[in-house]
């Protein structure tokens, strides 16, 4: 390992944590990855990676052994649907993997630890209109969170602070809005609203039709993953120990999604709103003023361009497994 910064990114074998660890890797720095599973389209870079459950602590504690920097990025996640169907079992989940991993690594001696908090910790409150006010992190004040997710993301970025507050242990605690890109869920539940949707352009024949959550006129901002990347580093390397915002702050309603996903596929499709889905909160959007000033940077790719690649990647993977449920047809 010799005297390179010695990486753990725990979630390696999800979405952004597999992106996390290609951009660390090619940086030069010794990366171990942990998770339940492997990462699903792609083999992991990562030095070391290790099939862990995070919930357990011996687990934490073998994990963030000499190790310099954690990106705590594991969770039990998933879109709207999934978060809101299971509160108990994602609460509880997060916090112990959350809880064990400060405090495995605090016993490791690591010298800074990264949380993924999430834009779901704002007060339900200030989102209840389409035309929202962007979110300045002190909207997370007084608390009233999406409930289960939300209300344990809140009370990890707390316990980070307390960290810091009794040990003087250096913690630094991301708030994503909507991180979309290749090699993403797209399909079996867990998926967000950009790969749900690519994944159903994709299906539908032009001139058909696609079913809609909600009335499409929620909104919400999104942020590409090489742009999620490249805020984590920086953060990880800032003094900034409170909350921040990372995200765009292009806000779009879900019908404007969706139109833009159809002209990117060159289809025609009808949108069929079903008001029996969840929609989450009305409206929500990042305010990066402070991001900006701690950072010097904020995410830019535009929404066109980023969509754009990731409808590339899905529809070719819909394609894939089409292909390959003919074949076993045939057989
Ligand atoms: P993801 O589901 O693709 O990745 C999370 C990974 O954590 C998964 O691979 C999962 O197997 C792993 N994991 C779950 N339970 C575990 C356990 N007990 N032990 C070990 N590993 C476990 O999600 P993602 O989109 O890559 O999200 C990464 C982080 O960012 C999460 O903390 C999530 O809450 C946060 N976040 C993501 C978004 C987004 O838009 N993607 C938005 C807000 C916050």
């Amino acid at each position: 390992m010799g005297n390179k910064t010695r990486v753990l990114v725990t979630g390696a074998g999800g979405f952004i944590g597999h992106h996390l660890v290609k951009r660390l890797k090619a940086e030069g720095h010794w990366v171990r990855g942990v998770d339940l599973k492997h990462p699903e389209y792609e083999d992991s870079a990562a030095d070391d990676f290790r099939i862990l459950d995070l919930r357990l602590w011996e687990n934490c504690l073998a994990a963030a052994r000499d190790i310099d920097q954690v990106y705590n990025l594991a969770a039990d996640m998933g879109g709207i649907g999934y978060i809101t169907a299971f509160l108990a079992e994602i609460s509880k989940n997060n916090i112990l993997i959350n809880a064990h991993m400060l405090e495995a690594s605090k016993q490791n001696d690591v010298k800074k630890f990264l949380f993924s908090s999430s834009a779901c910790v704002y007060a339900q409150s200030k989102q209840k209109s389409a035309e929202v006010t962007p979110l300045k992190e002190e909207d997370a004040y007084p608390a009233d969170p999406e409930p289960g997710y939300g209300w344990e993301k809140l009370f990890a970025e707390e316990l980070c602070r307390y960290y810091y507050h009794d040990y003087k242990f250096e913690t630094r605690i991301a708030r994503f809005h909507n991180v979309y890109g290749p090699l993403g869920t797209y399909d079996g539940g867990r998926e967000k609203s950009p790969a749900a949707i690519s994944r159903k352009v994709a299906k539908a024949t032009d001139g058909g039709e696609i079913d809609i959550w909600g009335d499409g006129d929620q909104t919400r901002s999104y942020m590409y993953v090489d742009d999620c990347v490249e805020g984590l580093i920086r953060l990880m390397a800032s003094q900034h120990r409170e909350a921040l915002n990372l995200g765009t702050d292009e806000m779009v309603s879900i019908n404007h999604l969706v139109d833009m996903i159809c002209e990117i596929a060159g289809k025609k499709l009808t949108k069929i709103h079903d008001l029996a889905k969840p929609q989450g909160v009305r409206g929500r959007n990042s305010d990066n003023t402070l991001l900006r000033k701690i950072l010097g940077w904020e995410p830019s790719l535009p929404l066109e361009k980023g969509l754009a690649i990731t409808y590339k990647w899905i529809a070719s993977e819909v394609k894939k497994k089409e292909a390959a449920k003919l074949a076993v047809a045939g057989d």
